[in-house]
């Protein structure tokens, strides 16, 4: 796969691999003290080095959810956190089979234990807090970061300008997702944009509020998916404004 970086601010930088099919974004936080990489993709590029060269700091990774395109290159690093709700999806998907689905590159080997994170979580960068909010729903131990200093959110696959994944296997029931953006809406006055683990980016935080209505229409029935064939496999689609719910 290909990557490319780009400089979001002084300490700030988006690392983006991808292939034809296939895209998936970090992004290395630097602060006075410590450097965090949230994700890290697939696993072929030599992520720690990139991040060597944009960073002289120690490099602590912690991942949005467990996710083969989010957890590729944590083999790399000494220090990787996750939730452990997201455990066992962190298992299934580091094998070889899953990794597959995504590229025929040669895969560097993913970490066999990670950090699970703390209840209210955030991690001290020098200058810098990032914390950490759970937010169950496309995984059952997905979470968001809040950069409090910059006012932005990491969302990873929570709310990306696109389809919310909620049929795959180990995401979380419907309510629970509508909790967690219920969740991300109470905190809204911390943040004013949204930066996404996939599609365009920056987001308008307003896409979590679109999300919220439409899963709410769904839980009470005054909207319906369609029952259709999609990219991972038959599911229900409802489509509203930017976004869409596969479930
Ligand atoms: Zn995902």
């Amino acid at each position: 796969m290909k990557y490319e970086t780009e400089k979001l601010n002084e300490q700030t930088w988006l690392i983006a691999e991808y292939n034809e099919t296939a895209g998936s974004y970090m992004y290395l936080l630097a602060g006075s003290q410590k450097a965090l990489l949230i994700d890290t993709g697939f696993g072929t590029i030599a992520l720690k080095k990139i991040c060597e060269e944009l960073v002289h700091l120690p490099v602590t990774v912690a991942l949005t959810h467990g996710h083969a395109d989010h957890i590729g290159g944590t083999g790399a690093f000494d220090e990787v956190w996750l939730a452990e709700e997201d455990k066992e999806l962190y298992r299934l998907h580091s094998k070889e089979s899953v990794r597959r689905i995504f590229t025929q590159d040669r895969l560097l080997p993913v970490k066999k234990t990670c950090h699970y994170y703390e209840e209210e979580m955030t991690f001290d960068l020098g200058g810098r807090r990032i914390r950490v909010v759970k937010t169950p729903g496309h995984s059952v131990g997905s979470v968001c970061f809040l950069d409090e200093k910059n006012r932005w959110m990491f969302t990873g696959d929570t709310c990306c300008r696109a389809h919310v994944l909620l049929q795959l296997e180990y995401a979380a029931a419907m309510e629970v997702y509508r909790d967690s953006l219920e969740k991300l809406i109470h905190i809204e006055p911390l943040y004013d944009i949204t930066w996404p683990g996939h599609h365009s980016r920056p987001v308008d935080k307003q896409v979590i509020q679109d999300f919220f209505t439409a899963v709410n229409g769904i839980l009470d029935g005054t909207m319906e998916g369609v029952s259709m064939k999609l990219p991972m496999g038959k599911a229900r689609l409802l489509e509203y404004k930017e976004i869409g719910i596969e479930y």
